[in-house]
């Protein structure tokens, strides 16, 4: 076997541990407390088979896909294109579900952020950042409750990974965003949106949950539905090099690295999964990644933090690093949280580093924060369970 063809098995082998992994985190059955199935995240397929399960016609399958996910409807009442005597059979069998919201908070700045619960009170937090200018915003979402990995900059990396999110509860997340605003039925074509852009860049690594991610988001790409472009949902992973290969040939979305370091040293410690998958595999994933163009830049997320990984040789080594690759680096001021032992670089150094990233000809936005004063910012988001529970000194697994 040659060297290409060992590596490529090894990956796949890789991969292959990972999704199983993945799998034992998976969440509890979509079966509500009084039997009826939530048909919100099942895939067309799985719909398909509901259907087919009470004896009803393949068509209706899409009639149901064009209510739930375009109109934004819940109850079966109100689907005019069917029946009476069929809207009361399907609400005997199914429900149109919501993750139900524990708390939601509305920043000075107008970022919104909720605490949302799943049926087996697993909490996990959907931030709403609105650009008012261009009447549109993103939605940052949440792949899992709490996190593996444990960059030592993020307080969600502090929180334990108590489970992986499921279709239904991702795709829930923006449904539910949705509906807060008003907006459904879902726009066709071009019509602006407050809800039109995606960034798994919540709570967790949407790598280490990549099966929940991929379906949920073939559900929001569908054009029957919510039908959001790929160009419009943004990945961001610490580096799951196996992983990454997958989701750009899958799904096609844009990707964004949290690099943080251009060091292996440095980068072992702040992003331990670099232990796994050096800068130099995570670069070469990079450089893999399909539709990487002008158009479609690859981002990286550079949280700076002062005396730690600001100075102008981490510039000039970044630079060095994504030469000849269609990159933009987004410069995040670190995030204070209760407890965290970083302190923001300066605003010189910022613009520094930014300056220099920058000449070299790479777009280098110093992001501002948002929702700070509500901790919604970037690497802020800790559910509330998690906090209540290390008061009264449960673990993780007793909920
Ligand atoms: N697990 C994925 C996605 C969620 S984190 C990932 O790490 O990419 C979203 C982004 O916020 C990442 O770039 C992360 O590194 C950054 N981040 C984490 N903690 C932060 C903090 N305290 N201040 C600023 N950015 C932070
Ligand atoms: Fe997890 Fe991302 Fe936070 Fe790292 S930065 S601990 S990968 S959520």
């Amino acid at each position: 076997m040659n060297a290409i063809a060992k590596t490529a098995e090894l990956t796949e082998a890789e991969r292959d541990r990972i999704l199983a992994k993945s799998a034992l985190f998976n969440p509890p059955s979509l079966v509500t407390a009084d039997g009826r199935r939530d048909l919100v995240g099942l895939s067309r397929a799985e719909l398909a088979e509901e259907i087919a399960a009470i004896g009803e016609k393949p068509f209706r399958v899409k009639q149901l896909w064009h209510w739930i996910y375009h109109q934004g409807v819940t109850d079966f009442s109100r689907m005019s294109s069917i029946a009476k005597p069929l809207q009361a059979k399907l609400a005997e069998a199914f429900v149109i579900g919501r993750p139900e919201v524990a708390t939601v908070q509305t920043s000075s700045d107008e970022t919104r952020k909720w605490l949302f619960r799943f049926r087996d009170r697993q909490e996990a937090e959907t931030v709403y950042i609105p650009d008012r200018e261009i009447d549109r915003g993103a939605l940052c979402i949440s792949s899992q409750v709490g996190c593996t990995l444990s960059c030592t900059f993020c307080h969600t990396g502090t929180q334990k990974l108590v489970r992986n999110l499921g279709a239904p509860e991702i795709v829930g997340q923006f449904m539910a965003a949705r509906d807060a605003y008003g907006e459904w039925p879902s726009p066709h074509g071009e019509t602006p949106r407050l809800l039109s852009t995606i960034v798994l860049m919540g709570m967790g690594e949407p790598l280490y949950n990549y099966e929940n991610v991929a379906k949920a988001m073939t559900i929001v790409m569908d054009n029957e539905g919510i039908g959001l472009s790929r160009r419009r949902i943004t990945l961001s992973t610490s580096g799951v090099v196996p992983m990454m290969d997958r989701c750009g040939e899958e799904l096609g979305v844009n990707l964004a690295v949290s690099l943080h370091a251009v060091r292996d040293d440095l980068r072992d410690e702040i992003v331990p999964l670099n232990r796994k998958y050096p800068i130099a595999e995570l670069m070469a994933a990079c450089r893999r990644y399909p539709g990487a163009s002008n158009a479609r830049r690859i981002t990286f997320e550079y949280v700076m933090l002062k005396g730690v990984n600001d100075s102008e040789a981490d510039a000039h080594e970044l630079v060095r690093l994504i030469r000849g690759l269609p990159a933009k680096v987004n410069l995040i001021p670190f995030n204070p949280w209760p407890g965290s032992s970083y302190e923001p670089s300066s605003g010189n150094a910022l613009h520094r580093f930014a300056r220099i990233v920058m000449e070299a000809g790479f777009s280098s936005p110093i992001r501002t924060p948002r929702g700070q004063d509500i901790l919604a910012a970037c690497g802020q988001l800790k559910t509330e369970s998690e906090r209540a529970r290390k008061a009264t000194g449960r673990s993780n697994l007793d909920a």
